[in-house]
């Protein structure tokens, strides 16, 4: 069943620290329900994915988006013959990392840092997390994830240069992440643009006529719906036009990527791994699809001036508090004072702002800087 250019688990590279096998979850298993037990991944919940203000309780947050992306995962990673439990771990994995308030909480926290010479990056704090900060087992500090799971951690969405990081030199930064990994970035995208819209008309920020205007690929969609089901209500016809979108991005990008694999020669792993590029894309047609729905989404959605307060106030939120911690060191819960003996001071406010929710971090701003 698994293809010879998946990740087969039984030559994973392994643990940090060695443990038994279990007698029924294989290592990748184990690493998805590590990723799911751990507190990092319960508190993606009350994280903003786009909206941090509640228009309402259907909304996305980080965790159901998460779980969106780890659906979509698995049926891309089974078609393709991959390793479903790696890709699975990866997709519940790729978010663990992000601050409160999503994009803006990000970007305000990268600024703050800059002050200080240093900057902030989801994927390295995500590493972080697993590695040290999630204190869940007597017998090792972190997750003691597999290697794979840590290099997917790392390199699904961008290659980091080895002259800037030589703390990820084991990551084989020279090398191409493997197929599961490649697929999860993408996978993202399909996620989000399909759930974006959906939310965004919800919310009633995205009007229908805006959509069918700005997105060619839903409106194709729309009315090959609108003849099926003429009489149905709008919002169960713009549901099956996202679904036929969904489908859509969801088929090529398979389609693809087999393609690309086979055209390329791919037998193996090592063909993967030293393939001068990444082999997961969609075909240039549905490229430019999704590169116009995304447009519309920042245009309309993201940047949009009704979002605008929210993100301005988050901004302010994030540099506020670490300004207000770089002056009172003191005001840190005990944890992190004695982290700050053994690291920078706006690395460890940092690691603090960065792990926290959208409330506790709210209530953290009234606290202190009220
Ligand atoms: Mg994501």
């Amino acid at each position: 069943m698994l293809a010879g250019y998946a990740v087969h688990v039984e030559q994973s590279r392994g643990r940090r620290i060695p443990e038994p096998p279990h007698p029924y979850r294989n290592d990748f298993q184990r690493d998805r329900d590590r990723v799911i037990h751990a507190r990092a991944f319960r508190r993606l919940e009350a994280k903003t994915q786009v909206f941090t203000r509640r228009y309402s309780d259907h909304f996305r947050n980080r965790l159901t988006h998460t779980i969106e992306v780890s659906q979509i995962s698995r049926t891309i990673a089974g078609a393709l013959g991959l390793n479903v439990d790696l890709a699975e771990a990866l997709a519940l994995v790729h978010d663990i990392g992000h601050p409160p308030f999503g994009h803006a909480g990000e970007k305000a926290l990268d600024a703050a840092m800059r002050t200080q010479g240093l900057f902030f990056d989801h994927n390295l704090h995500a590493l972080r997390i697993v590695e040290d900060f999630e204190q869940r087992y007597a017998a090792f500090r972190g997750l003691n994830l597999t290697f794979e799971v840590r290099e997917g951690i790392i390199k699904h969405s961008r290659d980091y240069s080895a002259d800037e990081h030589p703390e990820l030199a084991e990551y084989l930064l020279d090398q191409r992440p493997p197929l599961e990994a490649q697929l999860i970035d993408l996978t993202d995208e399909i996620a989000y643009n399909t759930a974006d819209l959906d939310d965004g008309y919800e919310a009633h920020l995205l009007s229908l006529e805006q959509i069918r205007a700005g997105v060619p690929v839903f409106e194709r969609f729309f009315r090959e719906v609108e003849d099926l089901y003429p009489d149905a209500a709008d919002k169960l016809k713009f549901n099956e036009a996202i679904k036929r979108m969904l489908n859509r991005l969801v088929g090529d990008l398979i389609a693809n990527t087999q393609s690309q694999v086979n055209r390329a020669g791919i037998r193996t792993l090592d063909d993967v791994r030293s393939h001068a590029s990444r082999l997961t894309s969609f075909s240039r047609e549905v490229e430019a699809e999704r590169r116009q729905a995304k447009d519309f989404l920042y245009e309309n959605l993201y940047f949009s001036s009704t979002l605008e307060p929210e993100k301005d106030a988050a901004e302010r939120i994030i540099s506020e508090l670490f300004a207000f911690w770089m002056e009172n060191p003191k005001a840190l819960p005990t944890g992190y004072q004695e982290k700050a003996q053994e690291e920078s001071l706006p690395r460890v406010i940092c690691d603090y702002i960065a792990g926290m929710t959208d409330n506790f971090i709210f209530e953290q701003h009234e606290r202190h800087c009220g």
